[in-house]
């Protein structure tokens, strides 16, 4: 590829040539020039010369001439790409092909977000419909009051593939279901992927920043296993997650002691 106009001036008002070359050989001022031993030929008088204004270099006895990218080029042996690779990595510049990655990147965890909080939502209304009343019964017999329920955004995950069938129909795409661990793998079914949660009271797993980002289920009929927790995608890396944590540090005071309970 590449790169633009913008983007080479970018990087290049980054390193100005005089004091990359400076690193390499020794330069004397002389007025507006800065006069050196040329590196790429053999000599015993300076006729290398920097000039600042205009950012080049230029040797009178051997005839190189350029830019810091072409001193890359010629003192490191690199092709084009190779030199502005190593400039921008110098310099700690972002490469036009890195920050579309980056952006693919964001893109890709914005949609896992946003299905994930979609699925939550509808684990909620599950809880409130008609199909979640055993789970509301089972709360209630724990004495969690309904205040509590939506505070934590409690809901009910029906049996069947309702959750699916529902992020489908909102134009959720299989592979993003798939990617969040929402749904589970076709592999070995002939009904294809399905809801990875079933007949489970759905207690959501918010990041610091208050996003479902994953999912722990109790089963409400006997059956195994009792606890079901979301496995580990992109968003969600249990080493680094702890459930209630945005919940308690907004009553956390520094100077009282915090307890870690298991769950
Ligand atoms: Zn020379």
């Amino acid at each position: 590829m590449s790169y633009s106009t913008e983007f080479m001036d970018h990087l290049k008002s980054k390193a100005p040539l005089a004091s990359w070359i400076d690193k390499k050989i020794k330069l004397t001022r002389k007025g507006k020039l800065l006069l050196g031993n040329c590196p790429f030929h053999q000599e015993k008088s300076a006729s290398f010369t920097v000039y600042e204004a205009q950012d080049t270099f230029h040797c009178f006895g051997c005839g190189a001439h350029g830019d810091i990218i072409k001193f890359i080029m010629m003192s490191d042996h690199m092709s084009f790409r190779e030199a502005v690779q190593k400039l921008a990595e110098t310099v700690g510049v972002r490469l036009p092909e890195e920050q579309s990655a980056a952006h693919e990147l964001n893109h890709n965890r914005r949609v896992l977000i946003q299905a994930t909080e979609a699925a939550t939502v509808f684990y909620q209304n599950q809880l409130h419909a008609n199909v979640g009343r055993a789970a509301r019964a089972y709360l209630a017999e724990r004495l969690i009051p309904e205040r509590e329920w939506s505070r934590f955004r409690l809901g009910y995950a029906p049996s069947g593939n309702a959750l699916k069938t529902y992020l489908l129909k909102e134009g959720y795409e299989e592979k993003v279901l798939l990617e969040a661990g929402l749904i589970l793998d076709s592999t070995g079914r002939k009904e294809g992927s399905f809801d990875y949660f079933r007949d489970r009271l759905i207690f959501p797993i918010l990041s610091r920043q208050e996003k479902p980002v994953a999912f722990g289920g109790r089963l409400l009929k006997e059956g195994h296993p009792k606890y079901l927790n979301s496995h580990e995608t992109s968003l969600f890396i249990k080493g680094q997650t702890l459930y209630g944590l945005s919940e308690a540090l907004k009553s956390y005071k520094s100077d009282e002691p915090v307890y870690i309970v298991e769950g």
